[in-house]
């Protein structure tokens, strides 16, 4: 008899564990989904393998399958290694790494979800007396074969209407596909000596993986774009990964500016169909590069010959909830298996990076000048005691000046509200309370326009209270902290007449908001653009001559150990956004604290510095890289269930050999589950996964109440 071995959403048992299905006559593969009976109801699992036996010896009774949800396995042989790969590595479910990878139409555990159909037409005749154009447009159908009406029709009009009509083509229901659009419009620039020297390198180097520190500016996409090209002329894929959405835009207007058509492009502003169909294109091997956040690194690719990460220090690639993957380790992996280059590239290369390729186990080029060969003049602008002076305390006097002759000279303005400390908030100025979100230990954002509270967490919407719930005072709330959207206004009450243009996730839910708010300002329809963290990196404006940051050194004072790296790294992208074209740039920042090196560092463009202070105090605290740090949290509805369970696990490893346990820590509230954390610290990085392994599996035999979650840094050099 036939059966196979299913993987199931049930947290309760081991990661990789399967349920045993019947499959007698069905035509199940390893790597389909099928829907089977589970408990009372029918669930959706994914196939790990189908074996012939004489009889089946299971313990439980055999059920068979219901149904099988796919034609074609979803999965090959690279990515089911890579799932179990990170499995292990990252603590998590077999499910929910095949989760992970796939887009949502075709996810592990989803119903087979609606594929959408469209007509196709196929060539089948000739047709006498053609005109000119048709007998062109009939000769280049002998050739394609096929293609979507849509596309055709496209390309055609009318004439491919009459066509149709005239039945030289049988029309077909197909697959919806993508159309693949953009033309060539730009060639490859001649490289600079600086850039020449640098692609050598990267080309001769003997490691696989390069890290190529280059300062903003410095061309490091030209070069990417160049080493692209080789690739896809000796016919192989290029997969070019990119931080979250916000520089997107930029990035895929330049690389199918570049390769026209044979792009393909996955991110999270997609559409589940649209995403489906990007995915497609690559398991078709209808394109040689894709463009792509996140996710893109599980692309179904057949032959990659060049991996290319982009700001690979960004937050945006670390996934945060299971399986916690960083993109940067997948890639690496993925990068092994294809036997092809890795290459890294940043401004500001993250510690763990810099510190491997300067014990070369990457390769290091450095591309130490902009192609315009000029600095920004960055100036600190000392915000002590403005209050005082009864300056206006968002925009110093310095500041409002080189902005006001910016915009005389016609140039361009970008303002950076750092996001920490600004949230904008409600206060009672009787009581003190600041009005909180009833499910999360989190302050609730104050949305004026709209007069509502909005959590960040769980996005909890409520309207403003007309008294507040501690004191009972009315009309007591002050409101505090500036968002951008208050910010907005008082730009306009301190420079009247000034066109600001607010980029926050307010004015970016629309879809495709990013990249037409972004043209406006490229074509000028304002003057000053106007945001947080999301405007930092990766914008390339030939018309921006003044970046102003606001509050740059808020982000000092949290206390997790990051928040320096994140800081510098904010201030010195920042800067990299002021005089990149023709015209001489200008960066002023207003800190509090004009002596600290993260400060310091980025005013003075000076990454190495940063980098050797910075590793010197990591060292001295033994944090990453210097130590893997991992963390387990337990959370349940009632905070003694979870603190009691946090106890018990704790005391049940504490005492391991090479582990230094760092207790249980409270960390409060979210969405109504009160979490603790358990932190560790190991230079050992396979004794401390082994050790997630082994408490994630006595949570489990210990039928404990709370949930789990594992995150195992891999934070290391
Ligand atoms: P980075 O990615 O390091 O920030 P870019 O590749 O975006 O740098 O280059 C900065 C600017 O210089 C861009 O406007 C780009 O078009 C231009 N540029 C890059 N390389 C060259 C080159 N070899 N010749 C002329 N212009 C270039
Ligand atoms: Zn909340």
């Amino acid at each position: 008899m036939k059966l196979a071995h299913v993987y199931l959403e049930y947290q309760k048992l081991s990661l990789n564990h399967t349920f045993t299905y019947d499959c007698q006559d069905l035509p199940v593969e390893r790597g389909m989904r099928v829907k089977v009976p589970f408990g009372n109801r029918l669930s959706v699992g994914f196939v790990d393998h189908v074996e012939e036996v004489e009889r089946y010896e299971g313990r439980y009774q055999l059920k068979a399958v219901y149904e099988v949800l796919d034609e074609k396995p979803l999965i090959n042989e690279e990515l089911f290694a890579l799932a179990k790969q990170m499995s292990y590595h990252y603590v998590a479910p077999m499910i929910s790494c095949f989760q992970a990878m796939l887009p949502s139409k075709i996810k592990p555990r989803s119903h087979k979800d609606k594929v959408v159909f469209e007509t196709w037409i196929e060539y089948v005749m000739h047709k006498r007396n053609p005109t000119k154009r048709q007998l062109e447009v009939l000769d280049e159908m002998k050739v394609l074969q096929s293609i979507s009406k849509r596309e055709f029709l496209m390309l055609y009009k009318s004439v491919g209407t009459r066509l149709i009509k005239e039945g030289c083509f049988r029309e077909l229901l197909c697959e919806k596909e993508a159309l693949l659009q953009g033309e060539r419009l730009d060639v490859k620039k001649k490289l600079s000596a600086a850039q020449e020297k640098a692609f050598a390198e990267i080309k001769a180097a003997k490691q696989d993986v390069v890290l190529l520190h280059g300062m903003t500016g410095s061309g490091k996409t030209e070069l990417y774009l160049q080493l692209a090209q080789e690739v896809v002329e000796a016919g192989e894929t290029v997969l070019v990964l990119v931080p979250e959405i916000a520089l997107t835009p930029q990035m895929v207007k330049r690389v199918t500016m570049r390769f026209g058509a044979d792009v393909a492009i996955y991110h999270s502003g997609l559409s589940p169909q649209q995403k489906y169909e990007q995915y497609q294109l690559v398991a078709k091997g209808r394109v040689h590069i894709v463009v792509g956040t996140r996710s893109a690194v599980f692309m179904p690719f057949a032959k990659l010959g060049l991996i290319v990460m982009d700001e690979e220090h960004d937050n945006s690639y670390k996934q945060d909830q299971s399986p916690r993957y960083h993109c940067r380790d997948v890639a690496l992996w993925r990068g092994r298996y294809h036997h092809c280059k890795v290459l890294l590239g940043s401004a500001t290369p993250s510690l763990e990076s810099y510190a491997r390729a300067y014990k070369q186990v990457y390769g290091l080029v450095s591309l130490k000048e902009r192609i315009n060969k000029q600095m920004p003049k960055i100036d600190l602008v000392d915000m002590k005691g403005s209050m005082r002076k009864g300056a206006h305390h968002l925009i110093a006097p310095a500041l409002k000046e080189a902005i006001e002759q910016c915009v005389m000279r016609k140039e361009q303005v970008i303002l950076l509200l750092n996001r920490r400390g600004h949230t904008p908030i409600l206060r009672c100025g009787e009581c003190g309370e600041v009005l909180h979100c009833p499910h999360c230990d989190s302050a609730m954002a104050y949305h004026k326009q709209k007069q509502v509270l909005k959590c960040h967490i769980c996005d909890t919407t409520t309207a403003v209270p007309t008294a507040c719930p501690n004191c009972h005072a009315t009309q007591s709330f002050e409101y505090i902290g500036y968002g951008t959207q208050r910010m907005e206004e008082a730009l306009l009450s301190l420079l009247p007449g000034i066109r600001v243009l607010r980029m926050d996730r307010d004015t970016t839910t629309q879809k495709d908001a990013h990249e037409r708010l972004l043209e406006q300002f490229e074509n000028q329809e304002y003057d000053i653009l106007l945001g947080t963290q999301m405007i930092a990196k990766g914008l390339d404006f030939e018309n921006v001559t003044l970046v102003g940051i606001l509050n740059a050194d808020a982000g000092l004072a949290r206390s997790d150990y990051a928040c320096v790296e994140e800081t510098f790294d904010l201030l010195y992208q920042a800067c990299g956004r002021s005089g990149r074209g023709a015209k001489a740039g200008r960066v002023m920042m207003q800190v509090f604290d004009t002596e600290h090196y993260a400060v310091r560092c980025a005013m003075l463009q000076d990454y190495e510095q940063f980098f050797y202070h910075e590793m010197r105090y990591r060292h001295l605290a033994g944090y990453p890289p210097y130590r893997y740090l991992s963390s387990v949290v337990l959370h349940h509805a009632q905070s003694d269930v979870a603190r009691e369970e946090s106890e018990r696990l704790l005391a049940q490893f504490q005492g391991r050999k090479d582990i230094l346990f760092l207790g249980v820590s409270e960390l409060g509230k979210r969405m109504d589950r009160f979490r603790f954390r358990i932190l560790m610290k190991s230079k050992d990085q396979d004794r401390m996964i082994q050790l997630l392994h082994e408490m994630y599996a006595y949570h489990a035999s210990a039928k404990m109440r709370t949930k789990i979650e594992l995150d195992s840094e891999t934070v290391g050099s």
